[in-house]
Parts: C-alpha cells; structure tokens; sequence
C-alpha cells in the first residue's frame, strides 16, 4: 500500500531534474504541480528562472502543463505568464484531470512524468496512473490551509519509509 506513495524520482528542486535523463527514457510530457513545486504560495507570477526552464523544456521537446488544486484565478496567472496548458481545482490525487490529459494530448502513461512536492496528491495520483512520479522539495515553508492535513500524513508516510530504508529527506535519486 505504501509503494503507491513512493516517488520514482527524487530532486531538490524541479531547476536539479535530470530532464536530458527523462527525454531519453521516453517521457514526452510534463505535468507540474503549481503550489510549493515551481512557486511559493506567496508569489502571483512567474519569476525569470522559471520562465527560462519553461522555455527550455518547450525546446527539448516536452510537452509542459500546469494541473492544480488552486483556483482558476491564480494558475490561470501562471498559465499566461509561461505559456503552457493547464487545469485548476483538478481535485488531485483525483484521475480525472489526468485522464483527460492523456486523451487530450495522445500519450499513454509511459510517456508522462508529474513533479510535485505532495505525496499524498501529486505522487500518489501519478502512480497510480503509471506516470513517472518525481518528488522535489517544497518550496516555500508556507503551506495552503487545505494542504495542512496532508502534510501530517505525508509525516507518517515518510516515517513509514525511514524505517523500511526507502526513502530519506536529502538523499536525492533519480
Ligand atoms: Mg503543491
């Protein structure tokens, strides 16, 4: 039951992903988490450094798209300002966004990573698709109120690792 919430991939941060690594496993699409993964919950914009990434992944080949538990309003703010597809109240680790997704765009679930910093969302929800699950640091200390009680599990969860030897904070894999 715990396997579900392991990521496949573990970076500090999505600017340390090896993402030349995922091009040539075959991964085509990129979905990312908003909140704590490529933005604090304090900022309302793109900053220059994500935009860059942005960028560079488009011309790698990656198809980028945003999906999130945020509202309309603020992922539709990061939507316009890196140019990229995206779902808001997608409801994750719900499937239905990730689905629609896959018949969207035509990939099948080999050709899919999600990074996010939420275990209980965003890696649960990409393993149990077969997506390519990477796990990256939370940014901000900040957290949404909604996001409180996951994070109290996720302490549980990750407990749970430690004492199987399966995953440690800082020990980063890909
Ligand atoms: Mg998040």
């Amino acid at each position: 039951m715990f396997s579900k919430f392991l990521p496949d991939i573990y970076q500090k941060s999505i600017y340390k992903i090896n993402y030349e690594k995922l091009k040539s496993c075959g991964i085509k699409c990129l979905i990312f988490d908003l909140d704590n993964t490529i933005t604090p919950v304090t900022l309302n914009k793109p900053t220059k450094r994500l935009k860059d990434l942005f960028n560079r992944l488009k011309l790698m080949g990656f198809k980028c798209l945003i999906l999130s538990n945020s509202g309309k309003k603020r992922v539709e703010q990061f939507k316009n300002g890196l140019c990229v597809d995206s779902g808001f109240s997608c409801k994750k680790p719900s499937n239905k966004k990730y689905i629609k997704v896959m018949n969207n765009y035509n990939y099948m679930p080999d050709e899919i990573a999600m990074v996010g910093d939420q275990l209980l969302t965003d890696i649960y929800g990409a393993n149990r698709m077969g997506f390519t699950s990477i796990l990256v640091n939370q940014i901000g200390k900040k957290d949404l109120v909604i996001s409180l009680f996951n994070r109290f599990i996720e302490k549980i969860i990750f407990r749970t690792f430690r004492k199987r030897d399966l995953f440690t904070r800082g020990k980063y894999y890909d």
